[in-house]
């Protein structure tokens, strides 16, 4: 198949979170199992000098933007066993420090932004001589995509392609004041206040507008493709959700086992297997040492890594770390977002020092070595559409304590549901209290090496790649058709 991959962010050239890292893998998923796929993504600071193999194309774009019109220019990178990727050229938007925010504040002009991201795509999708007979958007960003390629078609574009988004997280909506729909320079009718259009309480909603016009949605577990269609989790679109609830496949995310293993990885400083894990312990040392914790390969190594959002359960980790620090364990986190979660960290810091590590910013290196010598990876995320680390931790060896929320519940075993499968802790209740007596499992599962031998064992054995993974989305590729 023809598939056109639309993200506001693609691994290795932009990343704030699991959305990059998953566009980046499937794009070359699809390519190995033979189709062809092509991304398009926005060419932010520093990717041209990063990547000198980039190439100008000869295309311009030149298109509305409410009553003015904004230009851009086209660049590709071709790499063999990739797919194509294309970035859009705008330097007014996109060549700024940060890719949505800088010091904690969104770009004023984001909608802006990435509604004439929006439009470049579809111009892509529709004048490309290589014609896509799928684009693909992913979250807010492209929500708009679906309806510009619906009005493209009524105004004469015969034979469109049809349109699949994924919802990586509902959260993120991208509202903006009414006014920005005007941006889009769509019919009055897409902003239909009724519940079938990009109108939400008065506001424009961009994801809304997606789930709405997509001809197929996905999102990133089955069991949070479940949960957005509740009150609880629906952050407001459930009643939507349900309407279009027929559309809507969960298919967990793969992981990318050529960055993320213990074999072939260059931010490791000792490789290990299942059968040979002498390089974990070396890895757990050196950790300690690199982010000053006594060096001690028996003390059990609790981390984290993660944005500091309150999706993620920072507050009722502090309050279960404020109580389990007192037993003999340690904890590495490395994270960045809010300034008061930041604070909770450096607190938690000060109050337990030669036990507890805090390194804020974003940093890969340092995120795969916590990834590889901790004992334990703590997870507590009061919703989770997927989650990735919990699924690299496991092929790290790395045992994970979660919540069973979305992708976390789907991709743990808990030694509950699954006795020898088992292969992390779950909780489920959102409190310190059940957060720190998981912990406390996790201690009692460290105390015994058989335990901690076969959870191990069961955890580098499950596999979560994009070779299985890419077939569920080339089947709902298959089943979407255009309306
Ligand atoms: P989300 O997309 O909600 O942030 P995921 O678990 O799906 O959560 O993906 C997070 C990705 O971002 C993972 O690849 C994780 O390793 C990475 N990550 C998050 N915070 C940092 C950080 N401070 N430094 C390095 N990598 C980070």
């Amino acid at each position: 198949m023809k598939i056109l991959l639309a993200s506001s962010e693609v691994y290795p050239f932009s990343k704030t979170g699991g959305l990059a890292d998953m566009v980046g893998a499937l794009g070359r998923a699809l390519v190995k199992a033979g189709h062809e796929a092509v991304v398009v993504t926005p060419l932010y600071r520093g990717i041209r000098k990063k990547y000198p193999d980039l190439r100008r194309v000869d295309w311009h774009f030149d298109l509305p933007l409410g009553h003015r019109h904004a230009q851009a220019g086209l660049w590709e990178l071709n790499r063999p066993g990739e797919a194509k990727i294309y970035f859009v050229e705008q330097a007014g938007y996109f060549d700024r420090p940060g890719i949505y925010l800088e010091n904690n504040v969104s770009y004023a002009d984001n909608a802006e932004r990435f509604i004439f991201f929006s439009k470049c795509v579809v111009n892509l999708a529709r004048y490309l001589p290589w014609h896509p007979e799928i684009v693909h958007v992913h979250d807010w960003q492209v929500a708009l995509v679906p309806a510009l390629i619906l009005q493209a078609q009524n105004e004469g574009w015969g034979n469109r392609p049809a349109t699949c988004l994924t919802i990586h997280n509902l959260a993120y909506q991208g509202i903006f004041p009414s006014e920005a729909f005007a941006l889009a320079n769509l019919p009055a009718e897409y902003f239909a206040p009724d519940g079938v259009g990009a109108e939400f309480y008065g506001l424009l909603n961009c994801l809304k507008c997606g789930i709405i016009f997509a001809d197929s949605i996905t999102t990133v577990s089955p069991r949070y493709a479940r949960e957005i269609t509740t009150e609880e989790l629906g952050c407001g679109l459930d009643g939507v959700l349900r309407q279009q609830a027929g559309k809507l496949t969960g298919i967990l995310n793969g992981v990318d086992y050529n960055e993320w293993n213990t074999t072939k990885n260059p931010h490791l400083l000792r490789s290990y297997t299942v059968s040979r894990m002498a390089g974990k312990t070396y890895n757990k040392r050196e950790l300690q040492r690199q982010v000053g914790l006594p060096v001690d390969e028996t003390i059990p190594l609790f981390g984290t890594i993660s944005r500091l959002a309150e999706q993620k359960g920072v507050d009722i980790q502090l309050g279960a770390l404020e109580e389990m620090l007192n037993c003999n364990i340690q904890f590495v986190q490395l994270g960045s977002g809010s300034p008061e979660y930041e604070r909770g960290y450096r607190e938690l810091a000060a109050r337990f020092p030669g036990k507890v590590a805090v390194q804020f910013g974003y940093d890969e290196n340092l995120s795969h070595r916590i990834e590889s010598g901790c004992d334990f990876f703590l997870m507590p995320s009061r919703f989770e559409p997927c989650g990735l680390n919990q699924m690299y931790s496991l092929r790290y060896g790395t045992i994970p304590v979660v919540r069973a929320t979305g992708g976390l519940d789907d991709s743990v075993i808990d030694y509950g549901q699954n006795a020898e499968l088992a292969n992390g802790v779950k909780f489920y209740e959102y409190t310190s209290r059940a957060l720190a007596k998981a912990i406390r499992k996790a201690l009692a599962i460290y105390e015994s090496p058989e335990l901690m031998r076969e959870f191990r064992r069961n955890a580098m054995k499950a596999d979560f790649s994009w070779e299985k993974t890419v077939n569920e989305y080339v089947k709902v590729y298959q089943q979407t058709t255009v309306k």
